[in-house]
């Protein structure tokens, strides 16, 4: 609680008075951390890869470049980690962009099982790698309105995590059918996409939307991620209406359930 006193003067000069200011900012001193706490994040994320790519450089400068093998391997990890740099870059300005909404949505029906076979061959070669198997599938004839190109966002990011954090000759499965509401009528799209992973832990699962929040830190580096893609994932959902939850068992798999709005209001 804030509280300004501010002298006042009323009826010309006689009667003085003083006016008392009683403000909750609660709210905005929230914004104030998290906004400074993600700067925060930020710097720290970017740093690591910068400082890999200088340490390497240097090293190499002071020789190592005349051992072909090393400076190939060197030389390696510099690239990584700036493609690595780059995607954390591309991340943080995607953010940033849904969040001071500087690029509204352009809703257009989108053919789901079109669109869905298309994530799919996209992702396949990045499945094969790994031989996971990717079974996408969705009810004929099924119509969304939903921003293409944000939607491709959301569906790519749940299942390029579930290719990441799924052991070799596992799979990942999509479906997308109509969801009954409530009240009976059926106007909404369930998109599905279930692993056979390694899960997430239950103290995990409030804060795996959260930026920068990662079960296991390590993990999500050697795969290449950024730790914002599931943030970016849920405000694209919201700005599509709908939500988007977990279901997980450690060991066995994860199950992320993204209902979206038939039609926008
Ligand atoms: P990252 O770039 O680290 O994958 P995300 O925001 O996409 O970041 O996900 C946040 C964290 O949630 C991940 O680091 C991982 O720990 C966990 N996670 C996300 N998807 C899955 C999944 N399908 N299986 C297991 N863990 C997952």
């Amino acid at each position: 609680l804030e509280i300004h006193i501010v002298p006042m003067t009323m009826n010309g000069d006689d009667e003085r008075g003083l006016l008392l200011v009683l403000q909750d900012v609660t709210a905005i001193r929230r914004l104030e951390r998290m906004r400074s706490e993600f700067v925060a994040n930020v710097s720290h994320e970017l740093k690591t890869p910068v400082a890999a790519v200088k340490g390497f450089a240097e090293t190499l400068l002071a020789g190592a470049v005349n051992d072909e093998e090393t400076a190939r391997s060197f030389l390696t990890i510099i690239q990584d980690e700036s493609d690595r740099l780059n995607r954390l870059i591309g991340d943080i300005l995607e953010l940033s962009k849904i969040e001071s909404r500087r690029a509204p949505l352009q809703f257009s029906p989108i053919d789901l099982p079109a669109f869905l076979g298309r994530m799919a061959e996209l992702l396949s070669p990045e499945a094969a790698k790994k031989s996971i198997e990717l079974d996408v599938r969705s009810e004929e004839g099924l119509f969304l309105e939903a921003d293409e190109d944000r939607l491709g966002q959301i569906v790519m990011n749940l299942m390029q995590n579930g290719i990441n954090y799924t052991p070799e000759g596992g799979k990942v499965k999509v479906r997308a059918e109509i969801a009954e509401a409530e009240d009976g009528e059926e106007e909404w799209v369930r998109i599905t996409v279930s692993d056979t992973g390694i899960g997430i832990p239950k103290k995990d699962i409030p804060r795996i939307f959260e930026r920068f929040y990662r079960v296991d830190k390590a993990r999500s580096r050697s795969s290449g991620g950024t730790g914002l893609g599931l943030s970016i994932v849920k405000h694209l959902t919201e700005l599509h209406h709908g939500t988007i939850r977990v279901e997980s068992t450690v060991g066995a798999g994860s199950k992320f359930i993204l209902e979206l709005p038939l039609l926008q209001p």
